[in-house]
């Protein structure tokens, strides 16, 4: 199947340190289907051989395996092409539209990998260039909008050139092989769905710690915060996948209409919930990698009185059958103690305690890996009684962990995120990707956190650089007898 993908920021950082090398590999994996053109736009003076040579010199930096050796970019090489053109200049689109036709491919991917403020004229002007077809497919990165009226106001421009069929909404977590191996276990297995409820769950903890600070991102995270750059979009679609009811098939709008659902049943707001249940804090100086870190304050490009939040902790319900009354928990934040994303599915203990136990509270408990480490653990009590030591004695309980590694078991087939969501936009998957009114549902749910802050204007609570977060994040789940798993 011949495709075209054109890179909208083809000179950008999104496509250098993500799509590029995601298509690389995809291409050295044999998955890239043949016959396909890769075209880098921006406004930079290249032409197809410079841009070669420019995507060639920063494949050069690349460290060990992943680099290409010289015979394997040649061939890369040759499918990478460049058209020069100003976005927002109508005029420019005429050039991309001659290029496009020169060869008719069967599917034509437009990838929106630049600044969001261009969208609305990039999609009017890709209408007004008759570059939209049926064979067409758009693809845009987050951030959607800044609130629900911005995120509507995007998906409202770009559904007047686009059908929801053609577009996908890149959220890359979804296409990290631990989540798509938790739709595997829940939907794949049937040992899991009967203890997947409120009568066998205490609780639910997503964790998304990041390890480094705002590096060179200062004025855009500064614009932006823990709470739209990770909750509205990552973990609240990681609630999605552990919370959903099974889809009744495979279908994408199966699959997003159960998303969808959850996303709708989350417990509203209320002015208690919103003073009790989301802590956010800001790194101050501390400690990262062994060397004394900068605060926020003192980061590159934020404004030295920012109240903007670098890390938020949350907990919520799910309100349907299946979870009424079990808390779920999001935590995330930057310069945090370690980098770390999972997935905590705690069991409830057993109903009738028979065995001594010097694990006074222990119960089962299932860890979904998913950065750095991709697998899953099951925690389990076995017998821990040196029997020929103490003969006789009465049992007594130890935990075991069954570790599924899934690196291991699966490492050299594995793909990347990117990857596996460049390959399913190209085959016109869209099961990975996020439909407009869960967007618009997420917005509705994520405002009035925001809007709380921005009335309030105090709570923000600082912790130093190299610790787990505030205080307040470990007390609020206490209060419910819990704790994060690092405290564990
Ligand atoms: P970036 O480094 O600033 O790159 C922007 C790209 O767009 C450049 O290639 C730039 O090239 C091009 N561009 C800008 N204005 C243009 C215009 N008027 N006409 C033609 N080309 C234009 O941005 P980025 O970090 O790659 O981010 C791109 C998008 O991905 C943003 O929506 C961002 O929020 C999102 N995103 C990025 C990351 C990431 O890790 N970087 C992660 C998630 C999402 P010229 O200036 O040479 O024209």
């Amino acid at each position: 199947m011949s495709f075209d993908l054109v890179l909208f920021g083809g000179t950008g950082d999104l496509a250098w340190r993500k799509l590029m090398p995601a298509l690389f590999q995809s291409f050295r994996h044999g998955t890239l289907p043949e016959g396909g053109r890769i075209i880098g736009v921006a406004r930079d003076d290249l032409d197809d051989a410079r841009y070669r040579a420019l995507i060639q010199s920063r494949f050069d930096q690349v460290e060990g395996a992943k680099r290409p050796s010289a015979e394997e970019f040649a061939r890369f090489a040759a499918l990478l092409h460049f058209v020069r053109m100003d976005l927002s200049q109508p005029a420019a689109y005429a050039r991309l539209a001659e290029s496009l036709r020169q060869r008719d491919a069967a599917t034509v991917v437009l990838y929106l990998a630049t600044a969001p403020a261009l969208f609305t004229t990039v999609c009017e002007q890709l209408a007004a260039a008759g570059l939209n077809t049926p064979r067409t497919r758009i693809v845009l990165e987050k951030p959607l909008g800044h609130d629900m009226a911005s995120n509507r106001a995007i998906n409202t421009t770009v559904l007047q050139t686009f059908s929801e069929g053609q577009v996908f909404r890149i959220d890359h977590y979804l296409g990290k092989p631990s989540v798509q191996n938790l739709f595997a276990l829940r939907f794949g297995n049937a040992l899991f769905e009967p203890v997947w409820r409120r009568e066998l769950i205490a609780n639910i903890q997503i964790s998304i710690a990041e390890e480094l600070g705002v590096e060179k991102r200062g004025a855009f995270y500064d614009s932006t915060g823990a709470l739209r750059d990770m909750v509205q979009n990552h973990a609240l679609q990681l609630l999605c996948a552990i919370g959903m009811e099974p889809p009744i098939s495979a279908h994408a709008d199966a699959i997003r209409d159960e998303k969808l659902k959850v996303l709708r049943s989350l417990k509203r707001w209320t002015p208690e919930t919103l003073s009790q249940h989301v802590i956010r804090g800001q790194y101050a100086a501390g400690r990262a990698g062994g060397a004394a870190v900068p605060g926020y304050l003192g980061e590159p490009g934020v404004n030295p009185q920012s109240t903007t939040e670098t890390f938020v902790a949350l907990r919520t319900e799910i309100e349907n059958w299946r979870w009424a009354g079990v808390p779920f928990y999001i935590r995330t934040g930057k310069r945090l103690a370690g980098r770390d994303a999972h997935i905590v599915v705690n069991f409830r203990p057993t109903p009738h305690p028979i065995f001594r136990t010097p694990l006074a509270g222990a119960t089962n408990r299932m860890v979904i890996n998913l950065q750095p480490r991709d697998g899953l653990t099951l925690h389990l009590l076995a017998e821990g009684q040196q029997s020929r030591t103490s003969p006789g004695a009465a049992q007594t309980l130890a935990p075991v962990q069954l570790d599924l590694d899934f690196d291991r078991r699966f490492g050299s087939e594995r793909v990347g995120a990117y990857e596996r969501l460049l390959l399913d936009v190209i085959a016109g998957r869209l099961n990975l990707f996020v439909r407009s009114d869960e967007q618009e549902e997420a917005w509705r749910w994520v405002e009035p956190i925001l809007d709380a802050w921005h009335a309030g204007g105090d709570g923000l609570r600082p912790y130093p650089a190299g610790t787990w977060g505030p205080s307040a994040a470990s007390a609020m789940i206490a209060r419910d007898g819990s704790c994060w798993l690092e405290e564990s």
